[in-house]
């Protein structure tokens, strides 16, 4: 990335905890009485987890025997020693014991009678269908690992993976896993910059990528995307194209250089077999790339031992999946909740993971109903952006749909709100008698740390209570704890199995997380608690828009616009949007004599959607002279949110005109 980097600063930030009028109005209008949906009593009889208060008393009392319990729902090559060493920031876990995560997947079944059993089945856009028994999944697996083996890439090498919610892409992550290299799944629809920088800031030897995608009807070319990202990157040593098969009209299909590779020709068909790399608990299973406030991807390591236990824990503790349960992530592998909640943890529980590529109202609003229907679905993990985009097609919709199967919605990625949650309750999961719960959590956190279980009632606007075994606060800018009622930062007390261990290459931006607020993890949120313990996550304290669940830093589409040759400054801030949350306006200053007009702007927005993708893509450009600074410099960007939003701008002594 051109984009300079921007010291955090090491000290508690004090506007971080001025709070915008929104979010005063959501802490005045939070209230519970009669809006509380009681969890149904059978849902609650048959919780893996019966009595979380007695689980959150054994964990606060003896957080190492809780974990160690907790460590016993994974196999392992060779016991731990220690279940934690903590020095925040540092902290280890299960030290001394050896695992494969893809044999927690894989193996365990299929030495089980889960042999035969779907692991996978997938969907694509246009009603293809494919499924994978644990067997074949296995074979699958193996044979790509040996592959990769083959052409030099061992533990710890850097594969970065480009592809959608393909059966191949899961098999690329668990190949991975199988031989110790670790896995950067980059979101197939990011641009080519932002690729770019992921590739070389972990200096991957190996991108596996799918040369196209489908998205509302239309074919997606991926591979242009790599072959412009990786052209004159040496370090990059191979290409492996998944090619989606021929179909009519496409061009025959050659290879650019040498190091491209066909992802099945790599394959020998017989070598079905593949020695599992006896992993170190604290050696890295991924790199997941996410936004910081800085324009630089930050990428966040995952160690393999405590995310495993954490995000299999948690399957069963908070999503209730077993493996007798069909259950569909709406998510994608490009995110934390594909890796934590499509693969890894389902896999680990010994479930069948339901996956479609696609966007959940494509061909029709009625195709997620459609296909929970037809193969009956038990459990869904979405987003509320998808939520609120069914509700505006009406109840009739799923109303027409046998969903008696579907008990548990759960939701995440940003708040959930009341109205979107009611309707949810009502409409997708009445028919079950089933629920829906809101849990909050993050690409640093692998799995939920605030949520809603169902054995107890769920209170709309609010995302529930601690999950067993995290320790998490509503602090001020000092680390003192609030009142409740009162808004504040959320942070996280004592470190948790499956939370990062470091940012790839970047040891001191990881510890920043703790050094905001000493001996604290700083999650970057603006919550508040109520007297009854239960939180509400009103949004976010930094520079990160969260666009339809997706975190977008400003600074990266600051930085992309700056990248066009006619911006001379930027500006970019997050508004609220009635489906997707958070959409993204941009201010941009041009240069001295560049023509102002539709085609600027739409040439501004083009370069966004090539560079980053069409997630970061501004929904609104204003072009202007200048842009409000501080003394020193630096862009208000909370001046002109409150400007836009009709609000009083605050304090703005600090301003420099
Ligand atoms: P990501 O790392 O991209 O998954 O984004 C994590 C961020 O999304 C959090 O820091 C929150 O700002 C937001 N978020 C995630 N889940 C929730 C939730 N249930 N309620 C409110 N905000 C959420």
């Amino acid at each position: 990335m051109t984009t300079p980097e921007v010291t955090p600063p090491t000290t508690p930030d004090p506007g971080a905890m001025a709070l915008t009028e929104a979010q005063r109005a959501a802490i005045s209008a939070l209230s519970h009485d009669e809006h509380v949906i009681a969890p149904p009593v059978w849902l609650a009889r048959r919780a893996h987890v019966p009595n979380d208060a007695v689980e959150r008393a054994h964990a606060a009392q003896d957080p190492d025997g809780f974990w160690r319990d907790k460590a016993r729902l994974v196999d392992w090559m060779t016991p731990f020693e220690t279940v934690s060493e903590i020095a925040p920031p540092n902290h280890r876990w299960f030290v001394g014991g050896k695992l494969n995560a893809a044999v927690n997947c894989i193996d365990r079944h299929v030495a089980s009678e889960r042999r035969l059993k779907a692991a996978l089945i997938w969907v694509g856009e246009d009603g293809e269908e494919h499924s994978y028994t644990y067997n074949r999944l296995y074979r699958e697996v193996n044979r790509f690992g040996n592959a990769l083996r083959k052409l030099g890439v061992g533990k710890g090498d850097r594969v970065v993976i480009y592809m959608p919610l393909v059966p191949e892409g899961i098999v690329t992550m668990l190949a991975c896993a199988r031989i110790g290299a670790i896995h950067s799944v980059v979101f197939a629809g990011i641009g080519t910059q932002a690729l770019r920088s992921r590739v070389e800031d972990c200096g991957a030897k190996v991108v596996v990528c799918s040369d196209y995608t489908f998205r509302r009807g239309k074919k997606i070319a991926l591979k242009p995307t790599v072959d412009e990202a990786v052209r004159d990157l040496y370090t990059v040593e191979h290409v492996i194209v998944h090619r989606r098969g021929s179909r009519p009209g496409d061009a025959p299909y050659t290879f650019e250089s040498e190091r491209e590779h066909d992802f099945y020709d790599v394959q020998d068909g017989r070598s079905i077999h593949c020695e599992p790399e006896p992993m170190d608990a604290e050696d890295p299973l991924f790199i997941l790339y996410t936004s910081g406030t800085t324009g630089r991807p930050k990428g966040v390591v995952h160690a393999t031992g405590g995310y495993l236990v954490g995000t299999t824990y948690l399957s069963r503790a908070f999503f209730q999946i077993t493996d007798r349960d069909i259950y569909w992530s709406t998510s994608d592998i490009g995110w934390i909740v594909g890796h934590s909640f499509i693969v890894y943890g389902p896999l680990s529980v010994g479930a069948t993971i339901f996956c479609r590529e696609g966007v959940p109202d494509y061909p029709t609003p009625a195709v997620t109903w459609e296909l929970c229907e037809r193969f009956g679905v038990d459990l869904m993990f979405t987003a509320p952006t998808a939520v609120r985009m069914w509700m505006s097609h009406g109840a009739e919709v799923p109303a027409g749909y046998d969903l008696r199967k579907l008990r548990l919605i759960a939701c995440a990625g940003e708040p959930l709100n009341p109205e979107a949650h009611h309707w949810a309750q009502a409409h997708l999961v009445g028919q079950s008698n089933g629920m829906v719960v809101d849990n909050w959590w993050q690409t640093e956190i692998a799995g939920p740390v605030l949520g809603t279980l169902p054995t107890f009632e769920a209170r709309p606007g609010k995302v529930g209570k601690p999950i067993p075994g995290a320790d998490v606060a509503v602090v001020d800018a000092s680390g003192a704890p609030v009142p409740d009622g009162q808004g504040g930062l959320l942070v996280v007390r004592r470190p948790l199995p499956y939370m990062l261990r470091t940012v790839w290459g970047d040891h001191a931006r990881y510890e920043h997380y703790w050094r905001q607020i000493p001996g604290m993890y700083t999650a970057g949120d603006i919550a508040v608690r109520d007297a009854d313990g239960w939180f509400a996550v009103l949004g976010r304290a930094d520079d990160v828009m969260n666009v339809a669940g997706h975190r977008i830093g400003t600074a990266d589409v600051e930085g992309s616009l700056l990248r066009h040759s006619a911006v001379a400054e930027s500006a970019v801030i997050g508004l609220p949007d009635p489906v997707k949350g958070e959409r993204i306006k941009a201010f941009v200053v041009v240069k001295a004599g560049v023509p102002e007009g539709p085609a600027l702007i739409a040439s501004l927005r083009d370069h966004v959607r090539q560079d980053l993708g069409p997630i970061a893509t501004p929904s609104e450009i204003e072009l202007r002279k200048t842009l409000p600074k501080t003394r020193s410099g630096k862009i208000v960007r909370r001046y002109l949110k409150a400007v836009e939003l009709g609000q009083d701008p605050g304090d703005l002594s600090t301003l420099a005109d």
